[in-house]
């Protein structure tokens, strides 16, 4: 459903509970050099490696778990709060395990304030964005892995500027907490109505190839689905990592025991268009792709997602869906139309609604189940692809 531009409303700033209004007009002195590494924060560590870090700083080791309680749980990294803590101690741990990572840079919504895009500032400068989706019944936050993207698919903005750095475990599980802070201060619904007041599913498609940054995205999938008051206590079938398919990685990820759903970002049925459009499918082609992304769904027992930009007179034709019906028919997988999102480098178009119903209907007659994604955020730049960072 293309949501009416009617509703948009560009708010800018916004004034929030979450103190971003103030922060946003905070031009800090960037503490890091371009490209540094994040400093070590709390949600970078297991719960045992935060016992070792709080102990290390001379302090008893189950002061880890409580520090973890007002970060997960109470989403508060302010030290005055922390008020089962000793003083002094307070302060050691916050300054040493609670650094502020992201900065909010701007806040814009649309669909009456239900959707909720926020550009965010790390300590060296980089800038990433996560966009915040409210639905009856859930609350998604789509979130970045990395500053930019490396994969250069042209369609993207995102792969249009280049890969910057990857994030941190904690700056990805950052954009998570702030999302909760938002809904926890009624901020995503004007009306008050917040339903649900918590994020109930995450998905890993903002900015960046999640598995080419692979260890520090599994440390968040850790953060956010660890039970309370270890992580944010999210269920992991309720996460979804999207990938243009890194093979080794998929791989590896199928062999971690989690149930988290994984997307493949097909995009075309054929190699000869797939290498223009995703490049690395020069490296893993289609059917190697194909089958180790089925190897993860048999095994985790999670439906496949197929995720597929339609782009007009580029990968919509009939033959092209009933391609795609034949390499899924009878696979557990589904296919997630993606109808093109306009991005400045492109002149490529959305298929027209006719080119779009067919391509629907070959693959359901083929008995593939198929989906349209809304195009939540477009009017903001904040659907799928259209996420540039810029400042
Ligand atoms: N790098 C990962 C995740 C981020 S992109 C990936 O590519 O899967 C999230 C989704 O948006 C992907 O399915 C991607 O192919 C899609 N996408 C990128 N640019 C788009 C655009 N302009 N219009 C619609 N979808 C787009
Ligand atoms: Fe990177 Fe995904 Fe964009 Fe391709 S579509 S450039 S992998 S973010």
């Amino acid at each position: 459903m293309t949501s009416s531009p009617r509703r948009s409303q560009v708010a800018g700033v916004r004034a929030t509970g979450t103190g971003e209004a103030a922060a946003a007009q905070w031009r800090p002195s960037l503490p890091l050099a371009a490209g540094s590494k994040p400093p070590q924060h709390l949600a970078d560590l297991a719960p045992a490696e935060r016992r070792a870090a709080v102990a290390a700083l001379g302090e008893k080791p189950f002061r880890a778990e409580q520090l973890a309680r007002h970060y997960f749980t109470r989403l508060t990294t302010d030290p005055a709060a922390m008020t089962d803590l000793p003083g002094p101690t307070r302060d050691r741990l916050a300054e040493a395990l609670l650094p502020t990572l992201l900065t909010p840079v701007r806040t814009v919504t649309c669909d009456a304030g239900e959707t909720r895009k926020t550009l965010w500032r790390g300590l060296d400068g980089v800038l990433v964005e996560s966009v915040l989706m409210r639905y009856p019944g859930r609350t998604t936050v789509c979130v970045s892995s990395q500053a930019g993207c490396g994969m250069g698919c042209p369609f993207c903005a995102t792969g249009q500027g280049g890969l910057q750095r990857n994030l941190s475990t904690a700056e990805i599980v950052e954009q998570v907490v702030a999302a909760e802070r938002t809904l926890a201060a009624g901020d995503l619904t004007p009306d008050g109505s917040a339903d649900p007041a918590h994020v109930s599913n995450v998905v890993f498609m903002g900015m960046g190839e999640p598995l080419a940054n692979y260890r520090a995205v599994i440390g968040a999938v850790r953060r956010l689905t660890d039970p309370a008051p270890h992580g944010l206590g999210l269920s992991q079938r309720t996460v979804t990592v999207s990938t243009v398919g890194l093979v080794p990685a998929i791989t590896k990820l199928a062999s971690e025991g989690f149930s988290v759903r994984l997307a493949l970002s097909l995009h075309a049925p054929d190699d000869e268009l797939r290498d223009t459009l995703v490049p690395v499918n020069q490296r893993w082609p289609v059917k190697q792709v194909l089958g180790a992304a089925l190897g993860y769904a048999e095994h985790t027992g999670r439906r496949l997602s197929i995720e597929y930009a339609l782009i007009d007179d580029v990968n919509d034709q009939p033959e092209r869906a009933d391609h795609l019906a034949r390499l899924l028919r009878g696979r557990p997988a589904h296919v997630n139309l993606i109808p093109l999102n306009p991005t400045p480098g492109t002149s490529w178009q959305a298929s027209a609604p006719e080119g779009q119903r067919e391509f629907v209907r070959r693959l359901r007659l083929a008995k593939v189940p198929t989906t349209v994604r809304d195009t939540r955020g477009r009017e903001i730049s904040g659907a799928c692809g259209q996420l540039a960072a810029v400042g």
